[in-house]
C-alpha cells in the first residue's frame, strides 16, 4: 500500500477563516480540532485497507464494541512546526511510529507500517495545513494518532479489527510560562504500573490508572503526579504523562531507567543533545532519597520534567505526605532551559538540525 491509495473526501463545511483567526489566538490544549481527520482500517484476514482523509466528526459505535469495554487502545503524539519560509516540519516522526509498533504489540494490536504512520500525518497536515499556526509565536500543530480495537464482540480475546487514526490541534505553550517551576505531587499509595504491566506502551489504560493520583495531587495544589516504582517504591519512575530528568551540579544528566516507563522521544532527544554539547548522561535507578539528600548538599542542580506536549519544564516543589522537595530556582541561563531552547528552536528552523530530526510535511 502506497500514499497513494489515500482517498480524500473533503470537509464540505470548513472553518471559516474568523473563527480559525479566534482558534490561534489562545488555542490551550485540545480545545480546537482541524477539519479532516485520518483513518486507517485493519482485519485480520486483510490486513491494512481503506486510508483515507475525511471530514471531522462522531464515530459512530455499537455499545458491544471491544474497545469500550476491554480497553484496547493506544495512541502517540507529536507535533507540527511552521517555519518562518511558510514550511511545516515535523520531528522525528519514525519514533513514533516504531513505540506505536511497540505499543500494539503490548496490546495485542495490529502493528502500523511506519511508512503509513508518517503517510497519514503528511496527508492530514496537507489537507489542514491552514491549522499549522504561524511560526514564531511558540505555536504548533499537535497530532493525536491512535489505535482502537473496533469489533463488536464482548468475547474477551485479542480484536480481529481495528481502527487507526489521526486527529489534530493547534496548540499554545502546554504551561503559560516556559521558565514557570510545576509543583508535583509524590504519590506514595497508587502506582501507574508494575513490573511486566504496561509501563512501557502508551495507552489509554495507563492514564486511566493515573486520574485518581493525577486528582489527589490537584487537591494537594500540584499540577502533576510523580510514581515511584511498584516494587521496591524507592525509585523514581515518571510523571503521569512526562518524564524526569535532573541535572547534578558537575553537569552530569541522570534519568531513570526502568522496564515500567514510557521511553519519551523528548527525553531521548534532549539527552543526546546534552552527549552532544559534551556532558556525561546517566540512565539509572535513581531514589528519591537521592534527590532529597542532594537538593540539600547542592548535588541536584536542576530538576525537569520533559514531553512532547509541555517540552520541558522545571520542577518547583515535590511534596510528599511528609516532606517536601524544594528544587533549586531555573532561570533562562539554567542548562536545561538552553536545551528547551535549543530543541525547540531545531523544531521551529530557528536552529540547524545537525541530526536530520526534521521530516518536512508542507
Ligand atoms: C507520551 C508520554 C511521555 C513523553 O513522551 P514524548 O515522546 O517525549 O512525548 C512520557 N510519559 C508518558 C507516560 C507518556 O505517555
Amino acid at each position: 500500500m502506497t500514499a497513494a491509495n489515500f482517498r480524500i473526501e473533503r470537509n464540505p463545511n470548513p472553518t471559516s477563516d474568523a473563527d480559525l483567526a479566534k482558534a490561534f489566538e489562545n488555542p490551550g490544549f485540545g480545545n480546537y480540532f482541524t477539519d479532516h481527520m485520518a483513518m486507517i482500517d485493519w482485519t485480520l484476514a486483510e490486513g491494512w485497507q481503506d486510508p483515507r482523509i475525511v471530514p471531522y466528526g462522531p464515530l459512530t459505535l455499537n455499545p458491544a464494541n471491544a474497545v469500550f469495554h476491554y480497553g484496547q487502545e493506544i495512541f502517540e503524539g507529536l507535533k507540527a512546526y511552521r517555519h518562518a519560509d511558510g514550511s511545516v516540519h515535523t520531528f522525528r516522526p519514525e519514533r513514533n511510529a516504531a513505540r506505536l509498533q511497540a505499543s500494539a504489540r503490548r496490546l495485542a494490536l495490529p502493528e502500523l507500517p511506519t511508512e503509513l504512520f508518517v503517510e497519514a500525518i503528511r496527508q492530514l497536515v496537507q489537507v489542514d495545513e491552514r491549522w499549522v499556526p504561524p511560526h514564531g509565536k511558540q505555536q504548533s500543530l499537535y497530532l493525536r494518532p491512535f489505535m482502537i480495537a473496533n469489533e463488536d464482540f464482548l468475547g474477551v480475546r485479542a480484536a480481529e479489527t481495528a481502527t487507526f487514526m489521526v486527529i489534530a490541534c493547534p496548540v499554545g505553550s502546554y504551561f503559560s510560562d516556559p521558565t514557570r517551576p510545576v509543583n508535583i505531587w509524590l504519590e506514595t499509595e497508587y502506582s501507574r504500573a508494575g513490573r511486566g504491566g504496561t509501563g512501557s506502551a502508551k495507552c489509554g489504560g495507563n492514564y486511566a490508572a493515573s486520574m485518581l493520583p493525577q486528582r489527589i495531587a490537584y487537591d494537594k495544589g500540584c499540577e502533576q503526579v510523580l510514581f515511584l516504582d511498584s516494587c521496591s517504591e524507592t525509585y523514581l519512575e515518571e510523571l503521569g504523562g512526562m518524564n524526569v530528568v535532573l541535572v547534578l551540579d558537575d553537569g552530569t544528566v541522570i534519568t531513570p531507567k526502568s522496564d515500567s516507563i514510557l521511553p519519551g522521544i523528548t527525553r531521548d532527544s534532549v539527552l543526546e543533545l546534552c552527549e552532544q554539547a559534551g556532558r556525561k548522561v546517566e540512565r539509572r535507578q535513581i531514589s528519591i532519597a537521592e534527590w532529597r539528600e542532594g537538593v540539600e548538599s547542592g548535588r541536584v542542580a536542576e530538576a525537569i520534567a520533559i514531553g512532547t506536549a509541555a517540552v520541558i519544564s522545571p520542577i518547583g516543589e515535590l511534596r510528599a505526605p511528609d516532606f517536601t522537595i524544594t528544587n533549586p530556582p531555573v532561570t533562562e541561563e539554567s542548562f536545561s532551559m538552553r536545551i528547551r531552547s535549543l530543541l525547540t528552536g531545531i523544531q521551529n528552523g530557528i536552529e540547524p538540525d545537525t541530526n536530520n530530526w526534521l521530516v518536512k510535511l508542507v
